[in-house]
């Protein structure tokens, strides 16, 4: 087998927005559930911060390699490609399988503790464009989608948390935010 060229990381973050295009996902479908989760926190919030911090966190290696991980897996059930028992497992969510989870919550870690604990109310609420692809699964096979999308959401969510304690700390220390 001859050895093949790493990925660049362009290549890397633009084969990321593409699947997530391919598969019927905007960033502002991911910036309204942010929107919503940061809100009663900061009454100020636009939905194109939340938009901004969404594609800052579609920038992140991690959560791309997720992303075409988990999106791959789907894709691949859906063409019915899979080996059984994974096929049958991945096609029908089955309740049990929690692989698609550990996934998108491995790469929430990198956002911390607010992360983490948003990502758990997302994965039981499901709202917005979550639910929505919960709701597919007669025209396709979203089961690692959903949870993806939660990852990318409560991370762009944390990261807005603590921008904005920054923000509020130099305001009151007279320096003007960077
Ligand atoms: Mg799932």
């Amino acid at each position: 087998m001859t050895a093949k060229k790493t990925p660049t990381s362009k290549e890397v973050a633009k084969a990321t927005f593409d699947l997530l295009e391919e598969r019927g996902v905007t960033v502002l479908d991911i910036a309204e559930i942010v929107y919503d989760l940061q809100l009663p926190y900061h009454p100020t919030l636009t939905i194109q911060e939340c938009a901004e911090s969404v594609e800052r966190v579609l920038q992140k290696r991690e959560i791309q390699h997720a992303l075409l991980v988990g999106i791959e897996l789907d894709k691949l059930a859906e063409q019915n490609k899979l080996s059984e028992p994974l096929q049958s497992i991945v096609e029908q969510d089955e309740g049990l399988f929690g692989v698609d989870e550990t996934i998108a919550l491995g790469a929430v870690l990198t956002y911390g503790s607010i992360a983490v604990t948003t990502f758990g109310y997302l994965d039981k609420v499901k709202v917005g464009i979550i639910e929505k692809l919960d709701c597919k699964k007669e025209k396709g096979v979203n089961t690692f989608l959903d949870d993806l999308v939660a990852s990318v959401a409560s991370s762009a969510a944390s990261r807005l948390a603590h921008r904005q304690r920054d923000e509020q700390e130099q305001l009151q220390e007279g320096n003007p935010a960077t």
